[in-house]
């Protein structure tokens, strides 16, 4: 299966999962224990994505997962992060996609 099918399957599952206050997966925004938001574009606390001003993209969870500082240049929501990516096949796991 390639990650394109992947992705048009499972992309409702991991929509419900990653949380857009913090950019983390497996809880719901209820849950959520971060008091200020995390910005998905650039990784930095205290402000949303959408107000967002910064020019460099540093992915929160790639930088959490300790990825190379090049390969971070992309929002947290990015569908070609390798950390999104794995999370997929996390949910694959568990979901039956009828597949
Ligand atoms: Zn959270
Ligand atoms: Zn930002
Ligand atoms: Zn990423």
């Amino acid at each position: 299966m390639t990650v394109v099918n992947l992705l048009s399957c499972y992309v409702e599952e991991y929509e419900d999962v990653q949380v857009y206050k913090c950019c983390a997966f497996g809880h719901t925004i209820k849950n959520c224990s971060k008091k200020a938001g995390i910005c998905f574009k650039c990784g930095i606390e205290g402000h949303v994505g959408r107000e967002c001003k910064n020019e460099r993209k540093d992915c929160p969870n790639c930088r959490k997962a300790k990825k190379e500082e090049r390969s971070r240049n992309h929002s947290a929501d990015d569908r070609s992060c390798s950390v999104y990516i794995s999370k997929l096949e996390e949910l694959r796991e568990k979901t039956d996609c009828g597949q």
